[in-house]
Protein backbone atom coordinates (compact mmCIF):
# COMPACT_ATOMS: atom_id res chain seq x y z
CA UNK A 1 0.00 0.00 0.00
CA UNK A 2 1.05 3.21 -1.02
CA UNK A 3 2.93 5.47 1.74
CA UNK A 4 0.69 8.35 0.48
CA UNK A 5 -1.98 6.51 1.98
CA UNK A 6 -0.76 5.79 5.01
CA UNK A 7 -1.85 8.54 8.01
CA UNK A 8 -1.17 8.75 11.50
CA UNK A 9 -5.24 8.86 12.91
CA UNK A 10 -4.51 8.49 16.38
CA UNK A 11 -7.62 11.07 16.32
CA UNK A 12 -9.79 8.68 14.94
CA UNK A 13 -9.29 5.66 17.32
CA UNK A 14 -12.26 4.94 20.22
CA UNK A 15 -10.85 4.01 23.29
CA UNK A 16 -13.80 5.35 25.11
CA UNK A 17 -15.45 1.98 25.90
CA UNK A 18 -14.41 1.45 29.26
CA UNK A 19 -16.10 -1.88 30.03
CA UNK A 20 -13.96 -3.30 27.11
CA UNK A 21 -10.29 -1.85 27.98
CA UNK A 22 -10.34 -2.14 31.59
CA UNK A 23 -6.66 -3.88 30.99
CA UNK A 24 -5.50 -0.72 29.48
CA UNK A 25 -3.00 1.61 31.31
CA UNK A 26 -3.92 4.50 32.75
CA UNK A 27 -2.15 7.29 30.66
CA UNK A 28 -4.24 5.75 27.34
CA UNK A 29 -7.75 5.41 28.90
CA UNK A 30 -6.63 9.40 29.65
CA UNK A 31 -6.01 10.10 26.56
CA UNK A 32 -9.05 8.18 25.15
CA UNK A 33 -11.62 10.92 26.30
CA UNK A 34 -10.29 13.54 23.67
CA UNK A 35 -10.66 10.93 21.23
CA UNK A 36 -13.13 10.31 18.10
CA UNK A 37 -15.35 7.02 17.24
CA UNK A 38 -13.16 4.32 15.55
CA UNK A 39 -15.78 2.05 13.63
CA UNK A 40 -14.48 -0.15 10.64
CA UNK A 41 -15.78 -3.05 8.83
CA UNK A 42 -14.12 -5.16 6.13
CA UNK A 43 -16.30 -4.97 3.01
CA UNK A 44 -14.17 -7.08 1.04
CA UNK A 45 -13.44 -4.55 -1.73
CA UNK A 46 -10.03 -6.31 -1.78
CA UNK A 47 -7.74 -3.38 -2.54
CA UNK A 48 -5.62 -4.14 0.43
CA UNK A 49 -4.81 -7.78 -1.66
CA UNK A 50 -4.88 -6.25 -4.99
CA UNK A 51 -2.36 -3.03 -3.91
CA UNK A 52 -0.95 -4.57 -0.94
CA UNK A 53 2.95 -4.45 -1.79
CA UNK A 54 5.11 -6.16 0.97
CA UNK A 55 3.59 -7.74 3.52
CA UNK A 56 6.25 -8.16 6.69
CA UNK A 57 6.33 -10.87 8.43
CA UNK A 58 6.81 -12.09 11.77
CA UNK A 59 7.94 -15.23 14.23
CA UNK A 60 3.44 -15.48 14.69
CA UNK A 61 3.16 -16.28 11.02
CA UNK A 62 5.93 -18.74 10.67
CA UNK A 63 5.09 -20.57 14.16
CA UNK A 64 1.58 -20.86 12.39
CA UNK A 65 2.30 -22.08 8.90
CA UNK A 66 4.76 -24.38 11.18
CA UNK A 67 2.11 -25.38 13.52
CA UNK A 68 -0.58 -26.16 10.54
CA UNK A 69 2.08 -27.74 7.93
CA UNK A 70 1.96 -25.19 5.51
CA UNK A 71 4.94 -23.20 5.50
CA UNK A 72 6.14 -24.92 2.01
CA UNK A 73 3.20 -22.94 0.18
CA UNK A 74 5.14 -19.18 1.37
CA UNK A 75 8.52 -19.72 1.31
CA UNK A 76 8.42 -18.74 -2.31
CA UNK A 77 6.91 -15.50 -2.18
CA UNK A 78 9.57 -14.89 1.02
CA UNK A 79 11.94 -12.21 0.93
CA UNK A 80 14.23 -10.45 3.29
CA UNK A 81 13.89 -6.86 2.37
CA UNK A 82 16.84 -4.20 3.50
CA UNK A 83 14.43 -0.95 3.96
CA UNK A 84 15.50 2.45 3.29
CA UNK A 85 15.88 3.15 6.59
CA UNK A 86 18.34 0.87 7.61
CA UNK A 87 15.88 -1.44 9.18
CA UNK A 88 15.25 -5.19 7.82
CA UNK A 89 11.96 -7.20 7.61
CA UNK A 90 11.15 -10.09 6.36
CA UNK A 91 8.22 -10.13 3.58
CA UNK A 92 6.16 -11.70 1.96
CA UNK A 93 6.82 -9.90 -1.83
CA UNK A 94 4.43 -9.41 -4.97
CA UNK A 95 4.87 -11.50 -7.96
CA UNK A 96 6.61 -8.92 -10.68
CA UNK A 97 4.42 -7.72 -13.30
CA UNK A 98 4.25 -9.73 -16.29
CA UNK A 99 6.69 -7.97 -18.92
CA UNK A 100 4.94 -5.68 -21.82
CA UNK A 101 4.89 -7.34 -25.16
CA UNK A 102 8.26 -6.73 -26.41
CA UNK A 103 9.99 -6.40 -23.33
CA UNK A 104 10.21 -9.84 -21.87
CA UNK A 105 14.08 -10.49 -23.41
CA UNK A 106 15.07 -7.27 -21.44
CA UNK A 107 14.59 -8.95 -17.92
CA UNK A 108 17.27 -10.90 -17.08
CA UNK A 109 15.99 -13.67 -15.06
CA UNK A 110 18.55 -13.89 -12.40
CA UNK A 111 18.34 -10.40 -11.55
CA UNK A 112 15.53 -10.17 -8.96
CA UNK A 113 13.02 -7.09 -9.41
CA UNK A 114 13.31 -4.79 -7.01
CA UNK A 115 11.07 -4.21 -3.93
CA UNK A 116 10.49 -0.77 -4.56
CA UNK A 117 9.17 -1.20 -7.96
CA UNK A 118 6.31 -3.97 -6.40
CA UNK A 119 4.91 -1.89 -4.02
CA UNK A 120 1.71 -1.45 -5.56
CA UNK A 121 1.87 -5.04 -6.97
CA UNK A 122 -1.17 -7.51 -5.54
CA UNK A 123 -0.70 -10.06 -3.20
CA UNK A 124 0.87 -13.02 -4.63
CA UNK A 125 -1.78 -15.14 -2.43
CA UNK A 126 -4.97 -13.35 -4.24
CA UNK A 127 -6.80 -15.04 -6.72
CA UNK A 128 -7.67 -11.78 -8.69
CA UNK A 129 -10.42 -14.09 -10.94
CA UNK A 130 -12.77 -16.10 -7.56
CA UNK A 131 -11.43 -12.80 -5.48
CA UNK A 132 -10.65 -14.57 -2.86
CA UNK A 133 -7.25 -15.51 0.08
CA UNK A 134 -5.82 -18.59 -1.22
CA UNK A 135 -4.11 -18.65 2.57
CA UNK A 136 -7.31 -16.90 4.69
CA UNK A 137 -6.99 -19.13 7.68
CA UNK A 138 -3.15 -18.61 7.31
CA UNK A 139 -2.86 -15.26 6.41
CA UNK A 140 -0.53 -13.00 8.05
CA UNK A 141 -1.15 -10.96 11.23
CA UNK A 142 -0.18 -7.91 8.88
CA UNK A 143 -3.59 -8.82 7.06
CA UNK A 144 -5.61 -9.62 10.22
CA UNK A 145 -4.84 -6.22 11.80
CA UNK A 146 -4.99 -4.15 8.15
CA UNK A 147 -6.31 -1.38 8.39
CA UNK A 148 -5.41 -0.76 11.88
CA UNK A 149 -1.69 -0.87 13.46
CA UNK A 150 0.33 -0.02 16.91
CA UNK A 151 3.16 1.50 17.22
CA UNK A 152 4.53 1.45 20.61
CA UNK A 153 2.48 4.34 22.21
CA UNK A 154 -0.65 5.49 19.46
CA UNK A 155 -2.66 3.24 16.69
CA UNK A 156 -2.73 4.54 13.45
CA UNK A 157 -4.66 3.93 10.35
CA UNK A 158 -2.26 2.63 7.55
CA UNK A 159 -4.65 2.99 4.86
CA UNK A 160 -6.84 5.97 4.92
CA UNK A 161 -8.23 4.71 1.49
CA UNK A 162 -9.77 1.83 2.79
CA UNK A 163 -13.89 1.48 2.20
CA UNK A 164 -14.28 -0.34 5.73
CA UNK A 165 -13.17 3.18 7.60
CA UNK A 166 -16.11 4.50 9.52
CA UNK A 167 -18.61 1.54 8.97
CA UNK A 168 -20.96 0.91 11.27
CA UNK A 169 -21.87 -2.02 13.24
CA UNK A 170 -18.46 -2.57 15.57
CA UNK A 171 -19.00 -4.38 18.45
CA UNK A 172 -16.87 -3.91 21.48
CA UNK A 173 -15.38 -6.94 20.94
CA UNK A 174 -14.20 -6.79 17.79
CA UNK A 175 -13.05 -3.71 18.45
CA UNK A 176 -11.12 -5.23 21.41
CA UNK A 177 -9.86 -7.82 19.19
CA UNK A 178 -8.75 -5.26 16.29
CA UNK A 179 -6.42 -3.32 19.03
CA UNK A 180 -4.88 -6.44 20.24
CA UNK A 181 -4.23 -8.01 17.08
CA UNK A 182 -2.86 -4.34 16.38
CA UNK A 183 -0.81 -4.43 19.59
CA UNK A 184 0.08 -8.14 18.90
CA UNK A 185 1.47 -7.11 15.64
CA UNK A 186 3.67 -4.34 17.02
CA UNK A 187 5.49 -6.61 19.95
CA UNK A 188 6.15 -9.63 16.92
CA UNK A 189 7.26 -6.93 14.07
CA UNK A 190 9.76 -5.91 16.91
CA UNK A 191 11.03 -9.33 18.15
CA UNK A 192 11.49 -9.65 14.33
CA UNK A 193 13.14 -6.46 13.46
CA UNK A 194 15.56 -7.20 16.51
CA UNK A 195 16.13 -11.14 15.59
CA UNK A 196 16.78 -10.50 12.03
CA UNK A 197 20.04 -8.46 11.66
CA UNK A 198 21.70 -10.84 13.83
CA UNK A 199 20.92 -13.86 12.36
CA UNK A 200 21.81 -12.06 9.17
CA UNK A 201 24.92 -11.32 10.66
CA UNK A 202 25.60 -14.90 11.91
CA UNK A 203 24.70 -16.42 8.66
CA UNK A 204 26.76 -13.84 6.45
CA UNK A 205 29.43 -14.73 8.82
CA UNK A 206 28.89 -18.56 8.33
CA UNK A 207 28.46 -18.76 4.48
CA UNK A 208 32.23 -16.17 4.04
CA UNK A 209 34.13 -19.46 6.39
CA UNK A 210 32.62 -22.13 4.70
CA UNK A 211 33.31 -20.99 1.60
CA UNK A 212 37.11 -19.63 2.19
CA UNK A 213 37.56 -23.64 3.45
CA UNK A 214 35.71 -24.74 0.48
CA UNK A 215 38.91 -22.64 -1.05
CA UNK A 216 41.38 -23.46 0.88
CA UNK A 217 40.42 -27.33 0.42
CA UNK A 218 40.84 -26.56 -3.24
CA UNK A 219 43.78 -25.51 -3.35
CA UNK A 220 45.16 -28.14 -1.10
CA UNK A 221 44.17 -30.69 -3.82
CA UNK A 222 46.00 -28.85 -6.88
CA UNK A 223 48.81 -30.01 -8.55
CA UNK A 224 51.85 -27.77 -8.37
CA UNK A 225 51.68 -27.01 -11.81
CA UNK A 226 48.07 -25.89 -11.80
CA UNK A 227 48.86 -23.52 -8.79
CA UNK A 228 51.86 -22.13 -10.46
CA UNK A 229 49.27 -21.47 -13.54
CA UNK A 230 46.97 -19.83 -11.05
CA UNK A 231 49.65 -17.94 -9.53
CA UNK A 232 50.72 -16.63 -12.82
CA UNK A 233 46.72 -15.25 -13.48
CA UNK A 234 47.02 -13.96 -10.63
CA UNK A 235 50.01 -11.89 -11.53
CA UNK A 236 48.78 -10.62 -14.69
CA UNK A 237 45.64 -9.56 -13.18
CA UNK A 238 47.52 -7.30 -10.59
CA UNK A 239 49.93 -5.96 -13.07
CA UNK A 240 49.41 -2.15 -13.87
CA UNK A 241 49.39 -1.79 -17.54
CA UNK A 242 52.19 1.03 -19.25
CA UNK A 243 50.62 4.13 -19.85
S1 LIG B 1 -9.56 -4.04 4.80
FE1 LIG B 1 -10.35 -2.24 3.73
S2 LIG B 1 -9.29 -2.24 1.73
FE2 LIG B 1 -9.09 -4.30 2.63
S3 LIG B 1 -10.79 -5.50 1.80
FE3 LIG B 1 -11.47 -4.68 3.78
S4 LIG B 1 -12.48 -2.78 3.26
FE4 LIG B 1 -11.28 -3.32 1.46
S1 LIG C 1 -2.51 -13.07 2.39
FE1 LIG C 1 -4.67 -13.04 1.85
S2 LIG C 1 -5.54 -11.37 3.08
FE2 LIG C 1 -3.33 -11.08 3.06
S3 LIG C 1 -2.94 -9.67 1.33
FE3 LIG C 1 -2.71 -11.79 0.59
S4 LIG C 1 -4.70 -12.29 -0.26
FE4 LIG C 1 -5.01 -10.52 1.05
Amino acid sequence: MSENNKENQDDVINEEEEDSHQDEEPKEAEESTTKAKFTFKCTRCDACCLSRGPIPITFYDLELWAKNGVIANFLPYLDIYNKPDGSIDLIMKPLPPKPKEGEESKRDPFSPVPIEELLEEKCPLYNKEKKECLVYQNRPLSCRTYPLEYDGKNFTIVDVDCPGLNEEGMTKEELKEMRDTAKRMFYELTRMRITIPVLNQLITQKVMIDLMRQNMEAMSKMSDEDRAKLDEIFKKDQEVPEE
